[in-house]
């Protein structure tokens, strides 16, 4: 679903490449932690997937496709093709829970009365049932971020890439987190997770990827993470 071949992302030439020769692949249905210590490349990774930068060298596969043959006007496809959560959420604050998921079904032309099916089906799934009137600001920050899962995952994407997406949580909420996660993967989406919170990779035992400097130092299946920090 991914595919890295030897991908180096130079910056600035004064400094060590953010990504350095890197290799890897996700398969398709596969859920990967992305670790290693802030200036990694973890948000690097997450960008070159999303052609939101080029990589200065080597190839970027999405779902067999290298990023960098696709022409600009059909960015926006591929990028609907891939749901993306961040750490500060990033819903619209004037727009209730109901309205933050359907414009992500909108601004794609999907119909009223598809929205209208589709946006309390996905907030079920997320753990936000009845509670679409709310507005962002009258939700926890856990509860924020599902509404902000739900958006990334209502139009469907193969992929889910989550920068940091507990970072603003405490530990029981991210397990919160971590089960909504779990379950859009086990509904078959790939599941990219950047992250420096071993508590959190070391509950789940999933497949741990680990740079440092911009090099993958460790890619191993059901794997712990100790964090140096
Ligand atoms: P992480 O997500 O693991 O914290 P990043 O991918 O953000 O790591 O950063 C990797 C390295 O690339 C760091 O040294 C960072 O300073 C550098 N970097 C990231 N983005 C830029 C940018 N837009 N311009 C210059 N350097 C950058
Ligand atoms: P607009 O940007 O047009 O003002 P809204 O933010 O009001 O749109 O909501 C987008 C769509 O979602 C509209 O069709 C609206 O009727 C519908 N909607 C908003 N909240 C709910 C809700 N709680 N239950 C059902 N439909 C809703």
């Amino acid at each position: 679903m991914i595919r890295f071949e030897n991908v180096t992302k130079v910056y600035d030439q004064t400094t060590r490449p953010a990504l350095d020769s890197v290799t890897l692949e996700i398969d398709r249905g596969e859920f990967a932690f992305l670790v290693g210590a802030s200036g990694s490349g973890k948000s690097t990774f997450l960008r070159l997937v999303l052609k939101e930068d080029r990589a200065t060298s080597g190839a970027v596969y999405v779902a067999g496709q290298n990023v960098a043959n696709i022409s600009s006007w059909r960015v926006p496809r591929l990028r609907r093709g891939i749901g993306v959560v961040f750490q500060d959420f990033r819903l619209l604050p004037q727009k209730n829970v109901f309205a933050n998921v359907a414009f992500a079904m909108q601004v794609i032309g999907k119909s009223r009365s598809v929205i209208r099916d589709t946006v309390p089906e996905v907030l079920k799934t997320v753990g936000l049932e009845g509670k679409e009137k709310r507005m962002p600001h009258e939700l926890s920050g856990g509860e924020q971020q599902r509404v902000a899962i739900a958006r990334a995952v209502v139009n469907r994407p193969g992929i889910l890439l989550a920068d940091e997406p507990t970072g603003n949580l405490d530990p029981t909420t991210s397990m919160g987190i971590m089960g909504v996660l779990d379950k859009i993967n086990q509904n078959g989406t790939t599941v990219v997770m950047a992250t420096h919170d071993d508590d959190i990779v070391n509950e789940m035992r999933k497949r741990v990827v680990e740079l440092k400097n911009g090099v993958v130092i460790r890619d191993e299946a059901r794997a712990l993470y100790t964090s140096m920090i």
